[in-house]
């Protein structure tokens, strides 16, 4: 149970006021700045939401202002969300931005979102009835104001692949197989859970049958990487 009082706090504070967002390492909301970030007030949750990576029961607990550098160089963390991690092109970015951001962000070219999903891990998460642990695609669909504070990863074989055009170019498609199944973050349609369909749509990023292509040739390849590591 969470009865840190600064946590619960925040969350009032943050429901109480639609116009506010919680601050961890700024990079998307720094960025769009110019775009929604007229009159917008910023909740900083460095100070009280957890960065630190620790064994728990058989896996890896990490706190939600844990930033992909720190994941990327943790030998606590399953090397397919290392890897994961790694596809965040800049090291500025990787330095600043934070596991905890990623995944409330929830981005049709989220880097973790499938890496996590796939591998059964969840969310602990704190609102102002408690606080609460969820898996990924639960909390995709309740979000709100619900502040994360780390994330809990069982052990087990899983491999991520991602596709895009060019190193420091947004991806098409980043897949990830683990002991839940498939799951995949697909520009232009969003993310796809495991046990769920694939959609596709053409965009600027490729056509729905380039799409279809590379889900098929990697979800296999993922799949014969993890059957290998048995
Ligand atoms: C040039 C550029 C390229 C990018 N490319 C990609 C990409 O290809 N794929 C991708 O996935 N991301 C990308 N990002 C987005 C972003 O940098 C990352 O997803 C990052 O992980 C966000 O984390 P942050 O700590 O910086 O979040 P912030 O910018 O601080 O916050 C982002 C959002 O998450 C919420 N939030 C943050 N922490 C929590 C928490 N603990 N609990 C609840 N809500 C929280 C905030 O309220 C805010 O709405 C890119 C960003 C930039 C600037």
């Amino acid at each position: 149970m969470v009865d840190d009082s600064s946590l619960l706090d925040l969350v009032r504070d943050k429901s109480s006021d639609q116009k506010s967002e919680y601050l961890a390492g700024g990079t998307a909301l720094m960025s769009s700045l110019f775009e929604y970030g007229n009159g917008k007030r910023f909740l900083d949750i460095a100070n009280y939401v957890p960065s630190g990576i620790s064994t728990k029961d058989g896996g890896v607990e990490i706190g939600a202002m844990a930033t992909f550098s720190s994941i990327i160089s943790s030998s606590l963390v399953p090397d397919a969300v290392r890897k994961a991690s790694s596809f965040m092109a800049s090291s500025t970015l990787r330095n600043m931005a934070t596991i905890g951001g990623n995944v409330a962000l929830m981005r049709d070219d989220s880097f973790l979102v499938p890496v996590l999903s796939a591998m059964g891990a969840k969310a602990h998460v704190l609102s102002e009835n408690g606080d609460e642990w969820m898996s990924i695609p639960e909390y995709s669909k309740v979000r709100g104001d619900l502040l994360i504070l780390s994330f809990f990863i069982p052990s087990g074989n899983a491999d991520v692949a991602i596709s895009r055009r060019s190193s420091h170019m947004h991806s098409v498609l980043n897949v990830a197989f683990g002991k839940d199944g498939i799951a995949a973050a697909v520009k232009g349609t969003g993310l796809v859970f495991p046990g769920e369909k694939a959609v596709f749509s053409s965009d600027m990023s490729g056509s729905k049958e380039y799409k279809e292509y590379l889900f098929k040739t990697l979800s296999e390849e993922l799949l014969e990487n993890v059957k290998n590591e048995n």
